[in-house]
Protein backbone atom coordinates (compact mmCIF):
# COMPACT_ATOMS: atom_id res chain seq x y z
CA UNK A 1 0.00 0.00 0.00
CA UNK A 2 0.96 3.27 -0.86
CA UNK A 3 1.05 6.83 1.14
CA UNK A 4 -2.33 7.10 2.86
CA UNK A 5 -3.81 10.39 1.53
CA UNK A 6 -7.43 11.90 1.93
CA UNK A 7 -10.00 11.47 -0.69
CA UNK A 8 -12.80 12.81 -1.65
CA UNK A 9 -15.54 11.14 -3.56
CA UNK A 10 -19.21 12.18 -4.71
CA UNK A 11 -22.29 10.34 -5.61
CA UNK A 12 -21.48 7.71 -2.95
CA UNK A 13 -25.41 5.88 -1.77
CA UNK A 14 -24.88 3.20 -4.47
CA UNK A 15 -23.08 2.12 -7.62
CA UNK A 16 -19.31 2.82 -8.73
CA UNK A 17 -19.24 5.84 -6.23
CA UNK A 18 -19.84 3.07 -3.29
CA UNK A 19 -17.31 0.61 -5.01
CA UNK A 20 -14.80 3.21 -4.85
CA UNK A 21 -15.26 4.19 -1.18
CA UNK A 22 -14.87 0.75 -0.26
CA UNK A 23 -11.63 0.19 -1.81
CA UNK A 24 -10.15 3.50 -1.19
CA UNK A 25 -10.89 3.03 2.59
CA UNK A 26 -9.19 -0.63 2.24
CA UNK A 27 -6.20 0.86 1.05
CA UNK A 28 -5.82 3.02 4.25
CA UNK A 29 -7.02 5.91 2.84
CA UNK A 30 -9.31 8.94 4.99
CA UNK A 31 -12.40 8.84 2.52
CA UNK A 32 -15.17 11.59 3.01
CA UNK A 33 -18.59 10.48 1.27
CA UNK A 34 -20.41 13.02 -0.31
CA UNK A 35 -23.73 12.35 -1.56
CA UNK A 36 -27.27 14.06 -0.78
CA UNK A 37 -29.21 10.99 -0.18
CA UNK A 38 -28.96 10.27 3.19
CA UNK A 39 -28.01 6.22 2.30
CA UNK A 40 -24.97 7.32 1.78
CA UNK A 41 -24.11 7.99 5.86
CA UNK A 42 -24.97 4.35 6.17
CA UNK A 43 -22.78 3.13 3.19
CA UNK A 44 -20.16 5.07 3.84
CA UNK A 45 -20.00 4.34 7.88
CA UNK A 46 -19.68 0.46 7.15
CA UNK A 47 -16.72 1.36 4.81
CA UNK A 48 -15.14 3.49 7.53
CA UNK A 49 -15.61 6.70 5.31
CA UNK A 50 -17.29 10.09 7.24
CA UNK A 51 -20.29 11.16 4.88
CA UNK A 52 -21.35 14.63 3.73
CA UNK A 53 -25.00 15.21 2.56
CA UNK A 54 -25.04 17.67 0.25
CA UNK A 55 -26.99 18.30 -3.33
CA UNK A 56 -23.88 18.80 -5.64
CA UNK A 57 -26.11 20.80 -7.97
CA UNK A 58 -25.56 23.87 -5.94
CA UNK A 59 -21.97 25.76 -6.21
CA UNK A 60 -22.31 26.45 -1.96
CA UNK A 61 -22.50 22.95 -1.80
CA UNK A 62 -19.92 21.97 -3.80
CA UNK A 63 -17.60 24.27 -1.68
CA UNK A 64 -18.98 23.41 1.49
CA UNK A 65 -18.00 19.62 0.36
CA UNK A 66 -14.49 20.29 0.38
CA UNK A 67 -14.17 22.30 3.38
CA UNK A 68 -16.12 20.04 5.59
CA UNK A 69 -13.22 17.41 4.22
CA UNK A 70 -10.29 19.87 4.76
CA UNK A 71 -12.03 20.31 8.60
CA UNK A 72 -12.02 16.60 9.44
CA UNK A 73 -8.62 15.68 7.53
CA UNK A 74 -6.84 19.01 7.53
CA UNK A 75 -6.54 18.72 3.37
CA UNK A 76 -7.55 17.10 -0.05
CA UNK A 77 -5.43 14.97 -1.55
CA UNK A 78 -7.44 12.96 -3.97
CA UNK A 79 -10.67 14.07 -5.65
CA UNK A 80 -13.07 11.47 -7.63
CA UNK A 81 -16.40 13.21 -9.36
CA UNK A 82 -18.37 10.56 -9.45
CA UNK A 83 -22.08 11.65 -8.74
CA UNK A 84 -24.40 11.69 -11.94
CA UNK A 85 -27.93 11.49 -13.24
CA UNK A 86 -29.63 10.36 -16.40
CA UNK A 87 -32.62 11.28 -18.56
CA UNK A 88 -33.57 9.65 -21.72
CA UNK A 89 -35.48 12.32 -24.08
CA UNK A 90 -35.23 13.65 -27.64
CA UNK A 91 -33.66 16.37 -27.99
CA UNK A 92 -36.89 17.92 -29.35
CA UNK A 93 -38.96 17.49 -26.23
CA UNK A 94 -35.96 17.63 -23.28
CA UNK A 95 -36.90 19.69 -20.68
CA UNK A 96 -34.50 22.68 -19.76
CA UNK A 97 -35.18 22.13 -16.18
CA UNK A 98 -33.73 18.61 -16.38
CA UNK A 99 -30.64 19.55 -19.23
CA UNK A 100 -29.50 22.35 -16.80
CA UNK A 101 -29.52 20.44 -13.37
CA UNK A 102 -27.35 17.52 -15.59
CA UNK A 103 -24.87 19.99 -16.91
CA UNK A 104 -24.71 21.19 -13.14
CA UNK A 105 -24.34 17.76 -11.65
CA UNK A 106 -21.77 16.38 -14.03
CA UNK A 107 -19.90 19.51 -15.38
CA UNK A 108 -20.11 22.53 -12.81
CA UNK A 109 -19.84 20.17 -9.86
CA UNK A 110 -16.68 18.68 -11.18
CA UNK A 111 -15.03 21.82 -11.76
CA UNK A 112 -16.09 23.26 -8.55
CA UNK A 113 -15.00 20.64 -6.45
CA UNK A 114 -11.63 20.68 -8.43
CA UNK A 115 -11.26 24.28 -8.08
CA UNK A 116 -12.07 23.97 -4.19
CA UNK A 117 -9.64 21.46 -3.75
CA UNK A 118 -6.55 22.92 -6.17
CA UNK A 119 -5.21 24.97 -3.58
CA UNK A 120 -4.89 21.89 -1.16
CA UNK A 121 -3.65 19.71 -3.51
CA UNK A 122 -0.87 22.52 -5.15
CA UNK A 123 0.42 23.38 -1.31
CA UNK A 124 0.77 19.56 -1.08
CA UNK A 125 2.75 18.83 -4.26
CA UNK A 126 0.75 15.97 -5.01
CA UNK A 127 -3.05 15.87 -5.93
CA UNK A 128 -4.99 12.80 -8.18
CA UNK A 129 -8.56 14.14 -9.97
CA UNK A 130 -10.38 11.25 -11.07
CA UNK A 131 -13.65 11.87 -13.52
CA UNK A 132 -15.71 9.37 -13.79
CA UNK A 133 -17.06 10.22 -17.58
CA UNK A 134 -18.64 7.14 -19.77
CA UNK A 135 -18.14 5.29 -23.06
CA UNK A 136 -20.64 8.02 -24.08
CA UNK A 137 -17.89 10.43 -23.19
CA UNK A 138 -16.71 9.20 -26.53
CA UNK A 139 -19.59 7.85 -28.52
CA UNK A 140 -23.46 9.22 -28.26
CA UNK A 141 -26.22 7.16 -28.32
CA UNK A 142 -29.88 8.59 -29.12
CA UNK A 143 -32.04 10.39 -26.15
CA UNK A 144 -29.35 11.27 -23.90
CA UNK A 145 -28.00 14.69 -25.36
CA UNK A 146 -27.47 16.22 -21.43
CA UNK A 147 -25.43 13.42 -20.18
CA UNK A 148 -23.14 12.87 -23.12
CA UNK A 149 -23.05 16.86 -23.57
CA UNK A 150 -21.58 17.05 -19.80
CA UNK A 151 -19.77 13.56 -20.49
CA UNK A 152 -17.80 14.80 -23.52
CA UNK A 153 -17.26 18.23 -21.18
CA UNK A 154 -15.93 16.40 -18.69
CA UNK A 155 -13.26 15.01 -21.21
CA UNK A 156 -12.09 18.81 -21.70
CA UNK A 157 -12.06 19.74 -18.61
CA UNK A 158 -9.83 16.78 -17.60
CA UNK A 159 -7.51 17.55 -19.85
CA UNK A 160 -7.52 21.12 -18.85
CA UNK A 161 -6.32 20.39 -15.46
CA UNK A 162 -3.73 17.82 -16.60
CA UNK A 163 -1.83 21.04 -18.07
CA UNK A 164 -2.37 23.69 -15.40
CA UNK A 165 -1.96 20.96 -12.99
CA UNK A 166 1.44 19.57 -14.50
CA UNK A 167 3.55 21.76 -12.51
CA UNK A 168 2.17 20.92 -9.16
CA UNK A 169 1.95 17.31 -8.59
CA UNK A 170 -1.45 17.65 -10.27
CA UNK A 171 -2.93 14.94 -12.29
CA UNK A 172 -6.13 14.35 -13.78
CA UNK A 173 -7.51 11.40 -15.37
CA UNK A 174 -10.90 10.17 -17.13
CA UNK A 175 -12.56 6.68 -17.14
CA UNK A 176 -14.94 6.10 -19.56
CA UNK A 177 -16.60 2.92 -19.00
CA UNK A 178 -19.61 0.95 -20.57
CA UNK A 179 -22.85 -0.23 -19.16
CA UNK A 180 -21.95 -1.05 -15.25
CA UNK A 181 -23.90 -3.29 -13.13
CA UNK A 182 -25.59 -0.32 -10.63
CA UNK A 183 -29.05 0.63 -9.86
CA UNK A 184 -28.93 3.36 -12.50
CA UNK A 185 -28.49 0.80 -15.12
CA UNK A 186 -30.79 -1.80 -13.26
CA UNK A 187 -33.50 1.23 -13.77
CA UNK A 188 -32.73 1.86 -17.58
CA UNK A 189 -32.68 -2.25 -18.06
CA UNK A 190 -36.50 -1.93 -16.37
CA UNK A 191 -37.52 0.97 -18.87
CA UNK A 192 -36.32 -0.29 -21.92
CA UNK A 193 -37.87 -3.59 -21.19
CA UNK A 194 -41.40 -1.93 -20.86
CA UNK A 195 -40.87 0.48 -23.74
CA UNK A 196 -39.98 -2.31 -26.31
CA UNK A 197 -42.13 -5.08 -24.56
CA UNK A 198 -39.32 -7.40 -24.27
CA UNK A 199 -37.61 -9.47 -21.12
CA UNK A 200 -34.66 -8.25 -18.86
CA UNK A 201 -32.45 -10.13 -20.19
CA UNK A 202 -33.06 -9.45 -23.80
CA UNK A 203 -32.23 -5.87 -23.73
CA UNK A 204 -29.19 -6.81 -21.49
CA UNK A 205 -28.34 -8.32 -24.49
CA UNK A 206 -29.78 -6.52 -27.30
CA UNK A 207 -29.71 -3.22 -26.68
CA UNK A 208 -26.78 -2.56 -23.88
CA UNK A 209 -24.18 -4.87 -25.38
CA UNK A 210 -25.30 -4.85 -29.45
CA UNK A 211 -21.41 -3.12 -29.04
CA UNK A 212 -19.58 -4.75 -26.81
CA UNK A 213 -17.07 -7.50 -27.44
CA UNK A 214 -17.13 -8.80 -24.20
CA UNK A 215 -21.19 -9.52 -24.01
CA UNK A 216 -21.64 -9.08 -20.25
CA UNK A 217 -21.85 -6.26 -17.84
CA UNK A 218 -18.92 -4.54 -15.86
CA UNK A 219 -19.06 -5.06 -12.05
CA UNK A 220 -18.96 -1.62 -10.13
CA UNK A 221 -15.27 -2.71 -8.42
CA UNK A 222 -13.58 -3.27 -11.63
CA UNK A 223 -14.07 0.12 -12.23
CA UNK A 224 -13.14 0.85 -8.57
CA UNK A 225 -9.90 -0.64 -9.06
CA UNK A 226 -8.84 1.35 -11.93
CA UNK A 227 -9.79 4.52 -9.50
CA UNK A 228 -7.32 2.84 -7.41
CA UNK A 229 -4.66 2.88 -9.22
CA UNK A 230 -5.32 6.53 -11.26
CA UNK A 231 -5.03 8.03 -7.27
CA UNK A 232 -2.05 5.82 -6.42
CA UNK A 233 1.51 7.12 -6.06
CA UNK A 234 2.10 5.09 -8.83
CA UNK A 235 0.41 6.81 -11.56
CA UNK A 236 2.19 9.82 -11.26
CA UNK A 237 3.24 9.89 -15.01
CA UNK A 238 -0.33 9.61 -16.30
CA UNK A 239 -2.56 12.48 -16.91
CA UNK A 240 -4.63 14.22 -19.17
CA UNK A 241 -5.59 10.35 -20.52
CA UNK A 242 -9.21 8.86 -20.80
CA UNK A 243 -8.97 5.29 -19.89
CA UNK A 244 -11.82 2.99 -21.54
CA UNK A 245 -13.43 -0.03 -19.70
CA UNK A 246 -16.33 -0.84 -22.52
CA UNK A 247 -15.97 -4.75 -22.98
CA UNK A 248 -14.39 -3.32 -26.17
CA UNK A 249 -17.43 -1.16 -27.38
CA UNK A 250 -14.90 1.34 -28.90
CA UNK A 251 -12.62 -1.05 -30.66
CA UNK A 252 -15.07 -0.86 -33.68
P1 LIG B 1 -25.83 5.35 -9.14
O1 LIG B 1 -27.18 5.90 -9.44
O2 LIG B 1 -25.70 4.02 -8.49
O3 LIG B 1 -24.98 6.40 -8.30
C1 LIG B 1 -25.04 7.79 -8.52
C2 LIG B 1 -24.87 8.47 -7.19
O4 LIG B 1 -24.95 9.90 -7.39
C3 LIG B 1 -25.96 8.09 -6.19
O5 LIG B 1 -25.34 7.79 -4.96
C4 LIG B 1 -26.80 9.36 -6.10
O6 LIG B 1 -27.43 9.51 -4.83
C5 LIG B 1 -25.75 10.43 -6.35
N1 LIG B 1 -26.35 11.70 -6.76
C6 LIG B 1 -27.30 11.87 -7.70
N2 LIG B 1 -27.64 13.17 -7.77
C7 LIG B 1 -26.88 13.83 -6.85
C8 LIG B 1 -26.79 15.19 -6.43
N3 LIG B 1 -27.56 16.14 -6.97
N4 LIG B 1 -25.89 15.51 -5.47
C9 LIG B 1 -25.13 14.55 -4.90
N5 LIG B 1 -25.18 13.25 -5.24
C10 LIG B 1 -26.06 12.89 -6.20
O7 LIG B 1 -25.05 5.38 -10.54
P2 LIG B 1 -23.68 4.75 -11.06
O8 LIG B 1 -24.05 3.90 -12.20
O9 LIG B 1 -22.85 4.21 -9.96
O10 LIG B 1 -23.02 6.06 -11.67
C11 LIG B 1 -21.90 6.72 -11.12
C12 LIG B 1 -21.20 7.49 -12.22
O11 LIG B 1 -20.73 6.59 -13.21
C13 LIG B 1 -22.09 8.50 -12.95
O12 LIG B 1 -21.36 9.68 -13.22
C14 LIG B 1 -22.43 7.78 -14.23
O13 LIG B 1 -22.71 8.67 -15.27
C15 LIG B 1 -21.13 7.02 -14.48
N6 LIG B 1 -21.27 5.89 -15.37
C16 LIG B 1 -22.10 4.85 -15.06
C17 LIG B 1 -22.21 3.79 -15.95
C18 LIG B 1 -23.10 2.63 -15.67
O14 LIG B 1 -23.31 1.84 -16.58
N7 LIG B 1 -23.63 2.46 -14.48
C19 LIG B 1 -21.47 3.78 -17.13
C20 LIG B 1 -20.63 4.85 -17.41
C21 LIG B 1 -20.55 5.90 -16.52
Amino acid sequence: PGTPRVALVTGTSSGIGEAVVNMLCQQGHQVLAVDFNEAGKTVAEAAGAAFFQADLTGGDACRAAVADAVKRFGHVDILVNNAGIQHVESIEAFAEDKWRRILDLMLTAPFLLMQAAWPYMREGQWGRIVNIASVHAQVASPGKAAYISAKHGLIGLTKTAALEGGESGITANALCPAYVRTPLVDSQIADQARMHGMEEQEVIEKIMLKNAAIKRLIDPSEVAALVAYLASDQAGAVTGSSWNIDLGWTAQ
